[in-house]
């Protein structure tokens, strides 16, 4: 092993300065995306398992870069945090999807709430709860049928501005969400010292359903968890119908996923809600 050290040493260390690279351009590419409007955002809806009805619709960032193919969130969504642009694209994101939400609603298109991803970055921001309420005031958006979904990771710092927010946030009827729930740590005060209505279980637990029964326990059990403490329960990932039917079983109460719809553009979701009212 002692022998090819120095040229996986080398190896590594140009690959790693090929990362480095790569993210510098991303991220100089990343803060002239908000003005050369690059962004634009996707709807995923989450289904009432009882009934089939949509009852929230989550929006996901989507990012055409200049060279014209679309990045991935998962990828620069990090990068973004890292270098704080994540402020200004979370403003953008919450209030596009506050206007869409508004036309829509005004268009019958029925729903609950709409749903925005929030990283933990803005929630430092002493300014993001009041952003949040004016935004629904500029916008003319219900603040009670907003839901912010926040990993358990955001939840977990426990800090007087975020105590703040929170408190502003449920005074005016903002609902949370816990994003990829039993992924994080398992310190769960934050869902009673936090006004959380949804747990979403991460989809690698859906994926995982079929293979270990250990999987389905906990499944059961987070639902239990969940249903004990008044929340509701969204299964992530949901693609086949087998999948659907014994998240059913177990009793959550949404589901979301490629079985019911991808997330899509604006004009491809009013289309999918359409055929699916016909
Ligand atoms: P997330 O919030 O957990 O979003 C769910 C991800 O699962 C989305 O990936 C969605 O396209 C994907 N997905 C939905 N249904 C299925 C399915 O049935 N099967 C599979 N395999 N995947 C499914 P996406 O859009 O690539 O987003 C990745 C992550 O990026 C999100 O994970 C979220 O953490 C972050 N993100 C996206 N938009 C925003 C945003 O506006 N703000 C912030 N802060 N984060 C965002
Ligand atoms: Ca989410
Ligand atoms: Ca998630
Ligand atoms: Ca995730």
């Amino acid at each position: 092993a002692k022998e090819g050290g120095r040229n996986s040493y080398a190896f590594y260390s140009d690959a790693f300065f090929e990362q480095i690279q790569r993210k510098a351009t991303l991220e100089q590419e990343l803060r002239q995306a908000l003005t050369r409007n690059e962004f634009y955002l996707a709807y995923q809806p989450t289904i009432d398992l009882a009934d089939g009805r949509v009852r929230g619709i989550e929006t996901l960032l989507r990012w055409i870069g200049p060279s014209g193919d679309p990045r991935s969130p998962a990828e620069f969504i990090p990068i973004a945090e890292d270098c704080g642009e994540i402020i200004p694209i979370g403003r953008w994101v919450l209030e596009q999807a506050c206007r869409q939400a508004r036309k829509w609603d005004q268009e019958g298109i029925p729903f609950e709430r709409i749903a925005v991803n929030v990283s933990a970055i803005q929630l430092r921001d002493s300014e993001f709860g009041a952003m949040v309420i004016d935004t629904c005031q500029k916008v003319g958006w219900a603040p009670e049928r907003l839901e912010l979904e926040l990993t358990e990771s955001a939840l977990m710092r426990d800090s007087e501005v975020l105590r703040r927010t929170f408190a502003l946030l449920e005074t005016h009827g903002v609902s949370l969400s816990v994003d990829d729930f039993g992924t994080g740590f398992s310190n769960l005060h934050y869902l009673h010292r936090f006004p959380v209505r949804h747990l979403k279980i991460d989809r690698s637990f859906v994926f995982h359903l079929f293979e270990d029964p250990a999987i389905e326990r906990i499944s059961e059990a987070i639902v239990g968890l969940a249903h004990a403490l008044r929340l509701r329960v969204v299964a992530e990932g949901v693609e086949t119908d087998a999948a659907r039917k014994r998240l059913r079983e177990i009793g959550c109460d949404e589901a979301q996923g490629y079985l019911f719809s991808r997330p899509l553009g604006a004009r491809e979701f009013e289309a999918w809600v359409r055929t699916r009212k016909a």
